[in-house]
């Protein structure tokens, strides 16, 4: 079984990247082939793993517009199993160009079509945006992750993606499904971090993932020295929580 799941929010600094890399890291770890797409021009996760931009030679850009093979922008990072699409600033131009190309919303797809029986998971990082390129994931996407900061104003914002994922079902993806919803950074000290839990829980019910990711120097930390949480500090309670994660996803196949 083969499962393409894309972690969204339009919000910025919710956790989608840290996600993406450490889900990703923990599945590859549970022993799954994955892939990891990155379609922010931010290119985080591509330098969460530990690829440089500067050496990258095809990126998602040349799938999305120049139409390339998917294998042809395919790398290995330093962990067994987990392949990435990377994607480098030139991405940022993609949105404008998309515009006026056919059948835009669903380039993504048709190409991840052509290597998703290779893998367990393919793991999409969407930028923090509405715009063609999440429509692109969405579109692609069995399922989508939607990763929630344990903050002030947390549901902030989540009608226009809910609204977005409806809009994706019933023009583009009758099949996109709501994967889990995901309570991140939680700061344990404070009630605000439990009354956002209780209030995400009311709206989302069964869709909360048990596991919530706590606040983790060690998480921000590992994205500077090119690596997941799980090779950077395997026994950090950052490592703990995105393999508990993993097995959580892997337990709803
Ligand atoms: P997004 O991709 O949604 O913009 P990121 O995953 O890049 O969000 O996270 C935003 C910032 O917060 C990054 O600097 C990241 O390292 C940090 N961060 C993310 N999750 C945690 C966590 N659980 N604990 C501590 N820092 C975190
Ligand atoms: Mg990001």
């Amino acid at each position: 079984m083969s499962k393409i799941i894309a972690i969204a929010n339009q919000k910025g600094g919710v956790g989608k990247t840290t996600t993406s890399v450490n889900l990703g890291a923990g599945l590859a770890t549970l022993g799954k082939r994955v892939l990891l797409v990155d379609i922010d021009p931010q290119g985080n996760t591509t330098s969460g793993v530990g690829i440089n931009k500067a050496d990258v030679e095809n990126c998602i850009y040349n799938i999305l517009i120049d139409e390339i093979a998917p294998h042809e922008a395919i790398l290995e990072t330093k962990i067994d199993g987990l392949n990435i699409i990377p994607a480098t600033i030139q991405l940022a131009g993609a949105e404008i160009e998309l515009v006026s190309t056919i059948s835009r919303e669903l380039r993504l797809k048709k190409a991840l079509g052509l290597v998703k029986q290779q893998y367990d998971y393919i793991i999409i990082d969407c930028p923090p945006s509405l715009g063609i390129l999440t429509i692109n994931s969405l579109t692609a996407a069995d399922s989508v992750i939607i990763p929630i900061q344990c903050e002030y104003y947390a549901l902030e914002g989540l009608s226009q993606l809910l609204n977005t994922v409806r809009l994706v079902q019933k023009n583009l993806n009758p099949h996109l499904r709501i994967e889990g919803v995901l309570l991140t950074m939680l700061d344990a000290r404070t009630n605000l971090g439990i009354q956002v839990i209780e209030e995400v829980k009311k709206y989302f019910q069964e869709k909360v993932y048990r596991t919530i990711i706590p606040r983790n120097i060690r998480l921000s930390e590992a994205p500077s020295h090119g690596q997941s949480i799980i090779t950077y500090d395997p026994r950090s309670k950052g490592a703990e929580v995105y393999t508990e994660l993993a097995k959580e996803v892997v337990s709803y196949e």
